[in-house]
């Protein structure tokens, strides 16, 4: 399962976080995984099972999101939807 979403503004900012690879991330999409955790950020979501949020990504290879840490990028999108929901 690839990904083939539009992330024209998740890219921007997901290219900035580290390179990482670990465990069940591997390959995944780091913007999907970033605009799940905005989502979640955003309703305060509590009840979070990171691994199965990985797992269900989509794969990507593709340009800046490359190989991004999807961790990173969930929990820097929940982070910022904390942020924008004040
Ligand atoms: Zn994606």
């Amino acid at each position: 399962m690839t990904c083939k979403k539009n992330h024209d503004n998740s890219d921007n900012i997901v290219r900035d976080l580290p390179i990482g690879q670990e465990g069940i991330g591997r390959h995944k999409c780091a913007s999907c995984a970033y605009e799940i955790g905005y989502q979640h950020g955003l309703q305060k979501a509590e009840n979070i099972n990171l691994g199965d949020i990985l797992n269900n990504l989509g794969e990507s290879q593709k340009g800046d999101r490359r190989h991004r840490s999807p961790h990173a990028a969930y929990s820097l999108g929940y982070f910022n939807g904390v942020v924008d929901s004040y």
